[in-house]
């Protein structure tokens, strides 16, 4: 390796080491000061660099701006539980698959493309916002629109707060579906009236936020919904260039039998070719093949495709962002640099890091941010707004509590991973973390908070929030 970069022969290398006495075999490591000796005796100019330099130039890589090109637009439904995500994915995807391609059947790889007056939007396949805040715990923002599905024949539930909160946790716009609009009992106008609450002002309500009744059962008006998207995807005029090294983001991962690791990456900039050498993860990879969902072999695969790579080394997690590397020995060095990284990571979280109110406070402090992230789940609703309201007066114009969410009930892994993406600390009053949530928020290495007592609990935050306070001069 060291000769390698010095463009000398190994052999010069080895029978250097030789001479001083020293035999070296393959697998050997020489130290950083050994090395740089070696270097300097050879005639070159050492030039320390820092480990983590390793992963410079990775991500992030800007697009040539006069090569951008419009792209389609990344859909995420979310929703509360039996509106109709699943029924909403299946009926779009049926009654929309990409022109040419109707009959062939068709595989669940974790995200598909449909074509509406011959513009394609990409759907993620899993419904809900697991996946969703999953994939922003891991630093990627796949999704550019949410839809968020409310069933209009049981409007605004638990989890379409928490949607919506999570879509503007990302800054994600939302179209709001009202579906079930078949039933007897629909109401779709209670439906746009309740969303007022949680500040989603649809444009019958003077707001900006498109909604269209659909019934994902009956069909009706899934075109509606699509051009719903296509219109608010012109609004954002999304971009990427077609033709660099890729970028992007894995929706899933699997050890396949006979395939071996195979994930589901969504391109989000530049073209994805077979023969390429990619990092995704902790794990790299020559792709060696790239198949759509229904199997079959793609040439290549462009900003907002999603396709299945073949040929990594192991599976990376969802979420992971993936990018193409100039050689192998690049990809293997990161992805060798990655997996170090992640042991002395899962050491350090082991011994129980981060999320308690102390140890937020001092985080923000350092970062010079003057609000306090917090997400409260209480027993009843009226206690809420009585801890909300208590809070809400303990702001002051240099910091302030800001409620990402709050919500009755016990506190669930889907609070655990909103209050991972937004740096939240967790409130729970009267109530308690089942066990899922309990064990993921031990994972995260985030500490939720049990009152009882109103009073208590504004007098610890008071506390906590009077630490942000900028010390007198
Ligand atoms: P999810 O939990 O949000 O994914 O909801 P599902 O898609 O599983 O739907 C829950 C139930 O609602 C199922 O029994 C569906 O058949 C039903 N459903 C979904 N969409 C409609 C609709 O548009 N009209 C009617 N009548 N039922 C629907």
């Amino acid at each position: 390796e060291l000769a390698g970069r010095m463009a000398e022969r190994a052999v010069d290398v080895i029978k250097f080491f030789m001479k001083q006495g020293q035999i070296l075999k393959p697998g050997d490591v020489i130290d950083a000061d050994t090395a740089e000796l070696v270097a300097v005796e050879f005639g070159h100019t050492v030039k320390r660099v820092a480990e983590s330099d390793v992963e410079e130039g990775l991500f992030n890589i800007p697009d040539k701006p006069e090569n951008r090109e419009s792209r389609p637009p990344v859909v995420t439904i979310m929703g509360h539980v039996d509106h109709g995500k699943t029924s909403l994915l299946d009926a779009i995807r049926h009654a929309n698959v990409v022109s040419g391609e109707a009959g062939g059947i068709t595989q669940h790889i974790g995200a598909y493309q449909v074509e509406q007056n011959g513009q394609k939007i990409t759907f993620i396949d899993t419904p809900g916002h697991a996946a969703f805040t999953q994939m922003r715990a891991r630093g990627a923002q796949a999704t550019d629109i949410a839809v968020l599905v409310v069933a209009a024949d049981d409007s605004v539930m638990p989890q379409t707060i928490e949607s919506i909160n999570h879509a503007k946790a990302a800054g994600v716009p939302i179209i709001v579906a009202i579906n079930k609009i078949d039933k007897p009992e629909a109401d779709a106008q209670k439906v746009r009236t309740e969303l007022l609450q949680h500040e989603v002002f649809v444009e019958s309500m003077g707001g900006e936020v498109l909604d269209v009744e659909v019934s994902a059962v009956k069909g009706t008006n899934l075109d509606k919904l699509l051009e719903a998207i296509l219109l608010q995807s012109e609004l954002l005029d999304l971009k990427a260039d077609p033709e660099r090294t890729s970028e992007g983001v894995v929706i899933e991962a699997k050890l396949d039998k006979g395939r071996g690791p195979v994930a589901t990456v969504l391109v989000q900039t530049g073209k994805l070719l077979p023969g390429d050498i990619i990092v995704a993860g902790n794990e790299w990879g020559k792709v060696r093949a790239l198949v759509n969902d229904r199997g079959e072999q793609l040439p290549d695969a462009g900003p907002s495709m999603p396709v299945e790579v073949l040929g990594l080394q192991g599976t990376p997690q969802a979420g992971d962002r993936f990018a193409t590397v100039e050689n192998e020995a690049r990809a293997r060095e990161i992805s060798e640099y990655r997996q170090r990284k992640a042991r002395e990571m899962a050491v350090a979280k082991h011994a129980g890091q981060r999320g308690s109110l102390e140890q937020m406070m001092s985080q923000l402090q350092s970062s010079g941010l003057k609000e306090f992230p917090l997400l409260i789940k209480g027993d009843v609703q009226g206690s809420i707004e009585a801890i909300v309201a208590a809070l809400d007066k303990l702001g002051t114009d240099e910091v302030r509590a800001r409620i990402v969410h709050s919500g009755a009930g016990g506190i669930t892994e889907s609070d655990i991973s909103l209050a991972e993406t937004s740096n939240a600390a967790i409130i729970g009053f009267n109530v308690r973390a089942n066990k899922q949530a309990r064990e993921a928020a031990e994972q995260a290495g985030i500490e939720i908070r049990y009152y009882n007592i109103i009073y208590n609990l504004v007098d610890d935050v008071k506390a906590a929030m009077s630490g942000l306070l900028s010390p007198e001069r």
